[in-house]
């Protein structure tokens, strides 16, 4: 097989903040993304207007946009009034029968941390709070969820996915302490790497432990990266380099190794 075809396999995107592009960026990143051999992306969500602007792509993009619904952690979490509205609003898709997952919820590792660094009070009560609802809406629907809970918080999130008996989660952009690790693959949850994996030591270490099966690959986009990406606008392309370097730190073929992420993505998204 030359470079040329061992180059052109199918791969999926399986976090991207679409919505965060600008409006004239959106549709062109979707279809060079297409056209290049990405086969569907997964669209998550900060608020509820970010939701209705992904529903939106996701109805022009049948079957190749699973949108994500849901309120990001490292925002302020909504008054009561603006988290009823969404939640209603995501019982609504529902019972209308679409296809969706619940995210990007979690627990806000980095504002509190910085909070604490600077020595400003921060109160993480209302987002576990949040957090547990969330979890139990997904059990309650039985949606995937994406969570964005890294290292000491994805204890946290474990303890709330467990108690509502979360079946189908997702940690994006993970990285966290080996316990959470253990309990996460004991209990089928998933982790998906972004292009940090080709220069990242921990997150190299990360998917030398985790089992291929649960594995998955995001950009984050437009999040932009480090080392070989640095000043590089961030594309669905870049997944093509994460599932490269999965397949070498596992010690696979890179068409395995693509096969094995792309039915992952596809059976735990349901596309
Ligand atoms: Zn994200």
């Amino acid at each position: 097989m030359t470079a040329e075809q061992s180059a052109r396999f199918g791969w999926i995107d399986a976090h991207i903040h679409v919505d965060k592009y600008a409006p004239e960026e959106r549709e062109r990143l979707l279809a060079e993304a297409y056209a290049e051999g990405c086969e569907a992306v997964v669209g998550v969500s900060v608020n509820l207007e970010s939701s209705r602007v992904n529903r939106d792509l996701a109805l022009r993009h049948a079957g190749r946009f699973m949108p994500a619904y849901g309120h990001h952690p490292e925002i302020p979490v909504p008054g009561p009034e603006e988290e009823a509205e969404l939640f209603a609003w995501i019982r609504k898709r529902h019972e209308a029968g679409e296809r969706f997952a619940i995210g990007e919820v979690g627990l806000p590792y980095y504002t509190r941390t910085e909070a604490e660094k600077a020595g400003r009070p921060f109160d993480e009560g209302p987002h576990l709070q949040l957090l547990d609802r969330f979890a139990a809406l997904a059990a309650e629907l039985d949606r995937p969820i994406v969570l964005h809970a890294v290292y000491e918080d994805a204890e946290k999130a474990c303890d709330a996915l467990e108690r509502h008996g979360v079946r189908r989660a997702h940690f994006h952009w993970f990285k966290g302490p080996e316990s959470a690790v253990r309990r996460m693959i004991a209990r089928g949850w998933h982790v998906s790497v972004t292009p940090d994996v080709v220069y990242e030591p921990e997150i190299r270490e990360l998917v030398r432990a985790y089992p291929l099966e649960l594995l998955m690959a995001e950009t984050d986009g437009p999040w932009q990266y480090e080392g070989p990406y640095a000043g590089r606008a961030t594309t669905p392309a870049l997944v093509r380099d994460v599932i490269r370097a999965v397949a070498e730190l596992k010690g696979l073929g890179v068409n395995e190794t693509a096969g094995v992420m792309l039915e992952t993505t596809k059976r735990f998204y349901g596309f």
